[in-house]
């Protein structure tokens, strides 16, 4: 049997470098446990990066998987399909959304999302502000809409349109709006660039300027949808409701689905042959995603998540209290939690990590500046209180 140092050699000999890995080859998931090719046992806290939110190879989900693979796997959108329909159905029943396009990923939703603002707010009037800060995905335009300037390098020239606000400032996203300006695009909480809430009242504001100016507001919900923050999607706990919005990662319970929603007067804007994708809410997917909402929408599921939330914000304020020296505090909503370092905890923040990782515990540095805690929503107290007792071990022996 091969271990993870076979496999990461050969692997390494063929994949094109993008990715700073693990030194570990997965083969096994149930729950929130993983297992390597060394056999070796994970508590995850990283969810595949807030993907497998009902746990790893959740029963009902896969039964969902192979029942619909075996009846029938793909048809593309010429056709209606069972699966696919049931899907939009339940995303605009439980949203304020009247309308859906599925794509295959979170960045694919994102540019369905500029696309439809774009048709939608009709000629000269093409520019999306988004923030700086931000993460909307890989694809060119995503990644000019991404407010990071470190995801631009090397790829310049960059889709024109896309301008950024500073992070928190009202004053200097009103300043950018102009008479090209289609949209204001935001995530409600940053989860990338390491965690970082937008205000309430900052939201609100946002929400009053797109009024003003009778522009688009976008909310890329790819990370904070489908119950991660405790409520389905975030913007339902802060009084503001997009007129866009996208949803990936947890949506499919680890299968590739994203989606872009819309009220019924702004869908009327993609007509027949403005956009489409071969694969998008596939019926396997689609199945995966149905399956996967129908038990989010059980009742009690959201209100577990925000206790066991909030077990876990106490549980990190602890930690930052001992070791002032490394963590300062807690931030975050739901299951979407971050600890923020100091300089010298920023400093050892990969360390931290790897150190985490040989104990057999997942996290990663969100945007090298906070510990990220992204663990299935289904996550029990004890493996919270396991995975607290390992961090608490790793920043004692740092301080
Ligand atoms: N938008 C947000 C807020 C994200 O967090 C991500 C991925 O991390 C994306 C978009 C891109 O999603 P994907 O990697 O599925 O294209």
């Amino acid at each position: 049997m091969m271990g993870n140092a076979e496999w990461k050699e050969r692997g390494d000999k063929v994949f094109i470098g993008t990715y700073n890995r693990f030194p570990a080859t997965m083969v096994r998931g149930q729950g929130c446990k993983l297992w390597d090719a060394d056999g070796k046992e994970y508590v995850d806290f990283l969810s595949g990066i807030a993907v497998c939110s009902l746990g790893h190879s959740h029963p009902v989900v896969a039964e969902a998987v192979c029942q619909q693979a075996a009846t029938l796997m793909h048809v593309s959108n010429l056709f209606y399909t069972v699966p696919q329909t049931e899907l939009a159905e339940l995303l605009t029943g439980h949203s304020f959304a009247d309308r859906v396009f599925m794509a295959n990923s979170g960045a694919e939703a994102n540019e369905a999302a500029i696309k439809l603002a774009r048709i939608h707010s009709g000629e000269g009037k093409y520019e999306i502000i988004s923030l700086f800060g931000s993460f909307h995905g890989r694809t060119l335009a995503t990644v000019a809409a991404t407010g990071q300037p470190k995801f631009h390098v090397g790829f310049e020239p960059l889709p024109q349109g896309f301008v950024h606000a500073e992070f928190g400032d009202t004053a200097s996203l009103e300043a950018l709006i102009g008479e090209h300006t289609c949209a204001i695009m935001c995530e409600p909480l940053q989860g990338e660039s390491g965690v970082r809430p937008l205000d309430v009242e900052y939201l609100q504001a946002i929400r009053r300027l797109c009024d003003k100016h009778g522009i688009l507001l976008i909310f890329d919900e790819v990370q904070t949808g489908m119950g991660r923050t405790g409520t389905l999607f975030a913007y339902e706990q802060l009084g503001v409701t997009p007129d866009i919005m996208t949803v990936a990662k947890a949506l499919g319970n680890g299968l590739p689905i994203g989606t872009m929603l819309t009220t019924e007067n702004i869908a009327r804007s993609l007509g027949v042959g403005t956009h489409a994708s071969t694969f998008g809410g596939n019926p396997v997917v689609a199945a995966a995603a149905v399956a996967t909402m129908k038990l989010m929408l059980e009742p009690d599921f959201l209100v577990n998540v925000r206790e066991k939330g909030e077990y876990l914000v106490r549980k990190l304020v602890e930690v930052a209290a001992r070791f002032p020296e490394l963590a300062t505090s807690v931030r975050g909503r739901g299951l979407l939690l971050g600890l923020v370092l100091t300089e010298k905890g920023i400093d050892s923040g990969a360390e931290i990590v790897g150190r985490l990782f040989e104990q057999g515990i997942l996290i990663n540095f969100a945007g090298n500046r906070v510990l990220r805690f992204i663990p299935p929503l289904i996550v029990d107290y004890d493996e919270i209180d396991f995975m607290i007792e390992k961090l608490a071990g790793v920043l004692d022996s740092l301080s």
